[in-house]
């Protein structure tokens, strides 16, 4: 494991109040030119990024606690990255896997086939999106069992597309208004310890499996898609043993499980893959995100026998599996290797749950602490019960980042902060972020 070097200082500082004079000329010129439609979390604009640090166009210098929603586990600007993209784009920067093939491609996909969990023959496509790798993973599986109906859960979140807007539970502000949607799409209860009464894993299961019969039919169902840890939907764990019965359940049907690991994969929760964690060997794995140190690039890797069915010219894309994408996904694999980023992440989480939940004992407005690795969430209520208190974790998360410390919220209800720090940050920097937060939540429910 080699030590990680940083280009800018890992420094919180702030120079103006957020935000900065700059930051504001720039909202003015973006209300003007870009559509409303698009929100941003944070009003500060970026000029710089690098480990857990992102600097703005004022000098102001942020703890970075989302990683661009999970990307940049590598770090913005990873020394590694950089010059695979640089010594790609000095080559080609685009031909076309499709037109005239070339190796980065295949080597991507070589290296999904030994970091996803199994050892079965696997084959691999790559695309640009994580909304691209779950519509592509449903065309796989509908195609292989010549089924219609796919299964999808409560709080899932699959992306922004139509197929996967009909996939992902939260309609405001995901899909209000948007339909009419894709069809055979079947929503099933999902495991969610904190708000089910504490039902165990196979229980929990044993419900859905037993809707999807009724409901459905096993016999028409092409796949089950699930999130093993859920991410836009509030960080929800399943309770232990969900996920292989499910898993188990699917492979005794014929029916394809599809894991979407496009937030939790690549060492983001002290893992390669989410699943790992209950030795669950999906049949099809979407990926995104942390994949490639920021760069544009998605995939799916499964059963050989699964993707090989699709006839030649059936999945594809213009940029899908860009080159320069490849580089950088190379890359930033070699970098999680290189810095054993699975054991950071597993450490990230160990220092802010032994944080939280000794907090939780003086805040009853935290009902629930929960994640795994560095995939982490608190879950805010009303005292006394589980009434979500959206409010209050908004006023926590616009507390840090005025203290210059950038959170992310999520949640079917709103009232989850989720962190999900680069894996590179260091522990000085990571602890005085969760000292803001922490601060934060006391002063806020004192
Ligand atoms: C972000 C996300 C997607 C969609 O990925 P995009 O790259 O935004 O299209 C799909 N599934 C999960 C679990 C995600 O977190």
């Amino acid at each position: 494991m080699t030590e990680i070097s940083y280009r800018i200082p890992q420094q919180r500082v702030l120079r103006t109040a957020l935000p900065g004079p700059r930051s504001q000329e720039l909202a003015v010129r973006r209300k003007a030119a870009v559509a409303a439609g698009v929100g941003s979390t944070a009003p500060v604009y970026t000029a710089d990024a690098d480990g857990g640090v992102i600097v703005d166009v004022d000098g102001n210098a942020l703890i970075d606690l989302a990683a661009g929603i999970a990307v940049t586990s590598v770090g913005a600007s990873h020394p590694k990255v950089i010059a695979a993209i640089k010594d790609q784009a000095e080559r080609f920067t685009h031909t076309c896997f499709m037109v005239a093939p070339y190796e980065g491609y295949i080597e991507v996909a070589e290296q999904l086939a030994a970091l996803t969990p199994g050892d079965h023959e696997k084959r691999s496509v790559l695309f640009n999106s994580g909304a691209e790798a779950v519509e592509n993973a449903i065309k796989v599986a509908r195609l292989a069992t010549g089924r219609p109906a796919v299964v999808a859960f409560d709080h899932a979140y699959h992306g922004r597309t139509n197929l996967t807007m009909a996939l992902t539970a939260k309609s405001m502000p995901y899909k209000q208004n948007f339909g009419p949607f894709a069809p055979e799409v079947y929503r099933m209860p999902m495991s969610y310890p904190f708000r089910d009464g504490g039902q165990d894993g196979a229980s929990a299961a044993r419900e859905a499996i037993t809707r999807i019969e009724k409901q459905i039919g096993a016999t028409s169902v092409a796949a089950i898609i699930i999130e093993p840890i859920q991410g836009e939907g509030g960080f929800i764990v399943p309770a232990p043993g969900f996920l292989p019965a499910l898993a188990d359940w699917a492979r005794a049907n014929g029916v394809v499980f599809i894991a979407d690991e496009v937030q939790t994969g690549f060492a983001r929760t002290g893992d390669w893959f989410a699943c790992a964690h209950e030795g669950v060997v999906p049949d099809i794995i979407t990926m995104a995100k942390g994949i490639a140190g920021g760069m544009p690039l998605s995939a799916i890797t499964g059963r050989a026998d699964l993707l090989d069915a699709v006839h030649p010219g059936g999945l594809g894309g213009t940029y899908g599996g860009n080159p320069v994408a490849c580089a950088a996904a190379l890359a930033a694999i070699d970098a999680i290797r290189e810095h054993d980023l699975n054991a950071r992440a597993r450490r990230i989480g160990e220092i802010a749950l032994t944080r939280f939940r000794a907090l939780a004992q003086q805040v009853p407005a935290i009902g629930e602490v929960r994640g795994r690795g560095a995939m982490l969430a608190l879950e805010f209520v009303r005292p006394g019960g589980t009434e979500p208190d959206a409010a209050l974790t908004a006023a926590i998360a616009a507390r840090c980042l005025e203290q210059g410390v950038l959170t992310l919220t999520c949640g079917t209800f709103g009232n989850v902060i989720r962190l999900l720090p680069p894996l590179v940050i260091g522990e000085d920097l990571l602890n005085e972020a969760l000292d803001v937060l922490c601060t934060a939540i006391g002063d806020l429910t004192a």
